[in-house]
């Protein structure tokens, strides 16, 4: 099959490759199309601390199921166009048994530790497969998996409806975020740096401010006064981001870790105590939460901010080209792959 395989550090090629072997349990897809994620960067610039070269990148995608070895979920049929979850886990382990699989102690990542979804074929949990919704346009329902993690983030924050909430970062993630959150009745407010994000957000409706402005202080308070957010996503794995989140949370607000920081960032844990706020850090999605998200993509109710989040759309054969257009620039959010067109 065709496939792109980053062979080491900064080195991806298109070539060709076996087809996978379905392992007991596993489902066969044939991938349609293939978002590009900040996390597929972190595997091609080796800074992924735990993926293994040689690997075909890729986790969030739709495509055709084509084979199981073992049984399929109820509902499901071969041929079905289907999303999974990009992550295998063990079962046996205490996250497992406890219904958080996200945080598997031997969580294996499609793309990072197993080959991923840049590839005609990719094998996954069969229990990890959804079948989109009949009417939704593959290309969105490439974007599921981002669409999970989003709504797995609001939903540990428990955020209600008229919450006040503050989404530090607005790349991809923290666009999604504040998608979710003000589908969820939320009202958002983004603190974004870079002038391209800035003007993609207020495109697509939110307000954001610069935190670097001299009146950042003064925006905020027009929103919350003197209290503060309910709920804070810290998403920017900034160390600037990570500390403000303290001072931008209200008493018993709550801050949601979503980015990842390179280094630890000492916080104003006295802030934490007075104010009596909870910090919880957040990983990738639940299984209910990947359902939801397919589901509200059944809905319909975001496809017009989600079109508006694929910037490009690439060949599987042009997948140089598209790590080249992601390594120097930074106007875009979604890179799409069209894994399935040299076979159309
Ligand atoms: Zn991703
Ligand atoms: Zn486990």
């Amino acid at each position: 099959m065709n496939a792109a395989i980053c062979t080491s550090k900064g080195h991806i090629e298109y070539t060709q490759m076996p087809k996978p072997e379905m392992e007991y349990g596993e489902a066969l897809i044939e991938v349609m199309y293939g978002g590009i994620c900040g996390s597929d960067a972190h595997v091609y610039h080796g800074l992924h601390p735990t993926a293994t070269f040689p690997v075909v990148p890729g986790h969030e995608f739709v495509g055709k199921l084509v084979g199981a070895n073992g049984p399929i979920k109820a509902g499901l049929t071969i041929g079905d166009i289907v999303v999974a979850q990009p992550y295998t886990t063990c079962g046996d382990c205490e996250p497992c048994i406890t219904g958080n699989d996200n945080v598997c102690t031997h969580l294996k990542l499609l793309g990072a530790h197993r080959d991923g979804c840049f590839a005609e074929y990719v094998t996954v949990s069969a229990s990890k497969v959804y079948k989109v919704p009949d009417g939704v346009d593959p290309k969105l329902a490439a974007l599921a998996e981002p669409l999970a993690v989003a709504i797995h983030d609001v939903r540990m924050s428990e955020l209600r409806v008229g919450d006040n909430v503050m989404i530090i970062g607005g790349g991809v993630i923290g666009v999604f975020i504040a998608i979710v959150a003000a589908q969820a009745g939320a009202n958002v407010t983004i603190s974004e740096i870079s002038e391209y994000r800035q003007n993609f957000i207020k495109d697509l409706g939110f307000r954001v401010f610069n935190p670097l402005d001299k009146d950042y202080n003064d925006n905020i308070k027009n929103i919350v006064g003197e209290d503060g957010f309910d709920v804070v996503f810290e998403v920017s794995g900034s160390k600037a981001g990570v500390q403000s989140s303290v001072g931008l949370t209200k008493v018993s607000g709550t801050i949601v870790i979503v980015g990842m920081c390179k280094e630890p960032y000492p916080v104003d844990t006295t802030q934490i105590f007075l104010k009596q706020i909870e910090m919880k850090g957040v990983r990738i999605h639940s299984q209910e939460a990947f359902k939801a998200a397919v589901n509200l993509l059944g809905s319909g109710a975001l496809n017009d901010k989600l079109y508006k989040l694929i910037s490009k759309q690439y060949k599987l054969s042009e997948i140089n080209q598209a790590y080249d257009y992601m390594c120097n620039n930074t106007d875009f959010f979604k890179l799409l792959v069209n894994v399935g067109e040299e076979n159309r």
